[in-house]
């Protein structure tokens, strides 16, 4: 058993009016698993109540107890680039951070980290961490798999019906005291009888095929695992071998894969200019996956009709940022997989992680992303290194 381990915990800032003291609704629905089998976090115990806001700095992942208790020391900020931040990196063996205020752990500062042994992702998706750097240093990188999966399914629904029908401007006009239902209606379409594309059909993507399947859409997809015949026939699905090959068909294209070497900067101008005119395009994935300026003139143009999502870079995004300003997005902060439902799941994953390290007991494979100098787990189904 494994003590003494210093675990430093970048989270968000707590709401600017404080940690809440009550909450809108006093429970969460208990689930069964996920689909398809695997197994909700398996925890010994929490210290938390689920429901409540764990993700924030007063939320502590839940943590605190369980750690100090077995005799760790956790650090606790939100402050990912300051000096303080790398004084305690200097000697941190555990680093968690959750992507939507994710501490980005460049090859720079693995390298500054020579104590550091796991890098927690509480939520899914470890771009922020230099895999290479991880590999070369002997570095695992474990994430919550599934933890909100479902969640950013949900969001990229919510906003495909956002776009298509015109919600944001239509909601934006009763806010203004306004009734002109020509100003609402004239950029508002049906999703019914459209094609709707993914990039990646894993547990996201997936989750979005089945979700939109009742909506009597089309379905495409790519991936580099093909799904397997029982369910493309179940959707009605369509594969296709690239996403050069499926964009050009498809009226809606969201964006559901991991960011590695193969996706970074996939969506730029020609990939863009090969969609429909007045496609719309979601990227709940993440930000670099498309060229942020490609965008802006997509939407600029009239290429795109319209892009939203919750990802950005560099998180958070500058005031500045192109992307709060350019026409018909329906851009959120990083937001979709940090609903109060996914956050005790995660907090509850991550303690599930914490627990195997600290036991020397296998982290499940499902959760890894690079472990043993390689990519392994989840991470070698799911990723790509530069190698
Ligand atoms: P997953 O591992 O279940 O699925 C990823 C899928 O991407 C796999 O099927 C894989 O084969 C496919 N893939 C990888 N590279 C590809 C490529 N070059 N072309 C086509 N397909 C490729 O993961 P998931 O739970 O579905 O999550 C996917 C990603 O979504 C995460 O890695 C993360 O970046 C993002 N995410 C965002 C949020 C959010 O809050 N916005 C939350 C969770 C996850």
């Amino acid at each position: 058993m494994l003590e003494g381990m210093k675990i430093l915990c970048v989270l968000y800032d707590d709401p600017v009016t404080g940690y809440p003291a009550t909450y809108a609704r006093d429970d969460l629905p208990a689930l069964p698993g996920y689909p398809g089998g695997q197994t909700l976090p398996t925890p010994s115990s929490v210290d938390f109540t689920p429901g409540h806001l764990l993700g924030s700095v007063s939320g502590e992942l839940g943590l605190r107890a369980f750690l100090e208790a077995a005799g760790h020391e956790l650090v606790v900020t939100s402050d990912k680039e300051s000096e303080e931040f790398e004084r305690h990196l200097a000697d941190a063996d555990v680093v968690i951070s959750q992507p939507f205020w994710p501490a980005y752990l460049t090859a720079d500062r693995i390298a500054r980290a020579p104590r550091l042994k796991l890098a927690v992702t509480a939520g899914i998706g470890s771009d922020h961490v230099d895999l290479d750097a991880a590999i070369a240093h002997g570095v695992t990188v474990a994430e919550v798999t599934y933890c909100n999966s479902i969640s950013v399914a949900e969001h990229v629904v919510m906003s495909i019906l956002n776009l298509v029908r015109n919600f944001v401007p239509s909601h934006q006009t009763v806010l203004n005291g306004g009734w002109n239902i020509a100003d609402c209606v004239a950029r508002s379409y049906d999703v019914e009888g459209m094609h709707i594309g993914t990039v990646a059909a894993g547990r996201i993507g997936l989750a979005v095929l089945k979700r939109l399947a009742p909506f009597d859409v089309h379905l495409h997809y790519t991936d580099r695992h093909r799904l397997r015949r029982e369910v493309e026939q179940e959707l009605g699905l369509t594969f296709h071998t690239s996403a050069a090959d499926m964009v050009p068909h498809c009226d809606v294209v969201t964006v559901n894969a991991p960011l590695h070497p193969e996706t970074e900067g996939l969506f730029d101008d020609s990939l863009i200019g090969s969609m429909k005119r007045g496609a719309y395009l979601i990227n709940t994935a993440r930000a670099r996956i498309a060229d942020r300026d490609a965008v802006v003139r997509a939407l600029q143009s009239g290429r795109l009709a319209g892009y939203a999502g919750d990802v950005w870079f560099p998180q958070p995004a500058p005031a500045d940022h192109p992307w709060r300003t350019m026409p018909h997005h329906g851009m959120t902060p990083h937001i979709s997989g940090s609903s109060l439902s996914a956050q005790a799941r995660y907090a509850a994953g991550t303690r599930e992680i914490l627990e195997s390290f600290f036991a020397g007991t296998p982290i499940r494979d499902e959760y890894l992303i690079v472990d043993g100098g390689k990519l392994a787990g989840t991470g070698a189904h799911s990723y790509a290194v530069r190698g």
